[in-house]
């Protein structure tokens, strides 16, 4: 099959030739068609499907094809919303929106946080067909009567489950309860938990229903290994594959804003051109680095989960997974950056003793043993004993409680490392069974839950499992 026949008008499909698209994606053969028919859709696809494609073509198509709105004040007014969880998204998808809608007359912005909103409310003012925001911000201008929504047909909720994940659940049933009952909603989810199954059924009239990869199943074109080290040799294992591979355009992710700041000065120290990206960064400075790495100046790229969502690379040939991610849904997110459109990719992850509980969580989502590989001269002491990790003030993994332990409040670090627990790699071409590494008469540490992250980004307040309102990184 090819583009011309979904039904897309020639200005649009003029636009996918310029940016080299051959044939649709799955996701793309069958979202588009179902969007043109004006239907609600619930779709399941993950970041790297060529998603975005699959929504703004046919939204495109679908607002080019009707008169332009003006509101009260007689503006062009806002038809179509598109609600991301990040800034790096809205920021992404925007420009898709752009790229795609070259050859039509239509206006679109994006609206995030942490920027002024003057600048914002102007735009706004000279009108906008297509919105694309992050939920803080987007109630923000609500609240200060700076934004209309109220002619808005097509709806976009894009990575809804990591929008739950962030605490987003009330700042959407917000979002929803100012839009207009007539319109047509597409949520996008990489995964279906029943909190999205009950949003969906809250938003969605008669949806059709699109998967395109296996539930949490992660990108088959990605190779995956796992290099077992010892927890102070990473750093030094990473600048060696990186130098040794001769390896470009790398992106690293780390489990916390410290961790991000601190291999990144480790590597520039190595000669390795590497800057990071987090929630303590301003929109600048991420954008800078994120533009460098694009363009191949930058050589590596720190992130932390969140941070990283939605980062649109072609063709990114490495992941490295310098600490694996403590919620197992991450790691497919993560590994979702390489491998991309039929390209193939490396997803490399550095795991040391600690982590193991970790990795086989990892391993159990994926239903899957990844392949471990020692590297020579980087082979972990059998002896070294696995420790809590901790995660701001958190501490969680073997011998932590990741609520803290103390009736439910974070632990501080200091408390963190004090308590060494019985564990360590298994053997080559073993799992790490949770027995092997329970004391005998203790409960074994239970795998951290989703939304453990208060150290992996800005979006929750200290100790807060599930931030909401507060700490949303607008
Ligand atoms: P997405 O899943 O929307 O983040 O898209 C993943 C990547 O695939 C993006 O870099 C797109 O530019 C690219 N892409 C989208 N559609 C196609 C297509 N039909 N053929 C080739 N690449 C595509």
């Amino acid at each position: 099959m090819n583009f011309n026949e979904l039904g897309l008008a020639e200005p649009i499909l003029r636009a996918v030739r310029e940016q080299g698209y051959e044939t649709p994606t799955p996701i793309q053969r069958q979202a588009i068609p179902a969007v043109l028919n004006g239907g609600d859709l619930m779709a399941g696809a993950q970041t790297g499907t060529g998603k975005t494609a699959g929504f703004v073509l046919p939204m495109l198509q679908r607002l080019s094809s009707q008169p332009v709105l003006r509101d009260a004040r007689g503006r062009i007014a806002i038809r179509c919303l598109i609600l991301t969880p990040t800034r790096e998204l809205a920021a992404q998808v925007e420009e898709s929106v752009r790229t795609y809608g070259r050859h039509l007359r239509l206006k679109s912005m994006v609206m995030f946080g942490g920027v002024g909103m003057q600048p914002q409310i102007d735009k706004l003012g000279r009108g906008v067909d297509i919105l694309v925001a992050t939920p803080g911000r987007l109630l923000d201008h609500h609240g200060q009567r700076t934004l209309d929504l109220s002619h808005v047909q097509v709806f976009v909720l894009d990575e809804a489950d990591r929008m739950l994940d962030m605490g987003f659940i009330h700042d959407i049933k917000k979002v929803l309860a100012i839009l207009p009952q007539k319109k047509q909603s597409l949520l996008f989810s990489a995964t279906f938990s029943d909190e999205i199954k009950a949003l969906a059924d809250r938003l969605l009239n008669q949806p059709a229903l699109i998967e395109v990869a296996r539930r949490n199943a992660p990108a088959e074109l990605v190779a995956q290994k796992v290099h077992p080290v010892g927890r102070e040799r990473k750093k030094d294992l990473l600048a060696h594959l990186i130098l040794q591979g001769d390896w470009h355009q790398v992106l690293v992710f780390t489990r916390t804003k410290h961790g991000a700041n601190k291999l990144t000065e480790f590597l520039n120290k190595c000669d390795i051109t590497a800057m990071a990206i987090h929630g303590n960064k301003s929109q600048s400075a991420r954008t800078k680095a994120l533009a460098e790495f694009k363009s191949g100046e930058l050589r590596v790229l720190v992130a932390t989960d969140i941070a990283a969502r939605g980062i649109d690379i072609d063709q990114l040939p490495h992941v490295v997974n310098f600490e694996i991610p403590n919620v197992p849904e991450d790691y497919v997110h993560r590994i979702g950056r390489t491998g991309r459109a039929g390209s193939t990719g490396e997803a490399i992850s550095l795991v040391c003793v600690d982590e193991e509980l970790f990795l086989r969580d990892i391993q159990r989502l994926i239903h899957k043993e990844i392949a471990r590989e020692v590297v020579k001269g980087f082979e972990p002491d059998p002896n070294e004993r696995a420790e809590p990790i901790v995660l701001g003030r958190m501490t969680i993994g073997v011998g932590g409680n990741r609520r803290g332990g103390n009736g439910g409040r974070p632990s501080r670090p200091s408390q963190g490392r004090a308590q060494p627990a019985r564990a360590s790699h298994p053997a080559p071409g073993t799992h790490a069974t949770r027995d092997a590494r329970t004391p005998p008469g203790q409960r074994s540490a239970q795998p951290p839950q989703r939304g453990a992250r208060p150290g992996g980004d800005s979006h929750g307040g200290p100790g807060g499992a599930r931030p909401h309102r507060g700490g949303r990184g607008r």
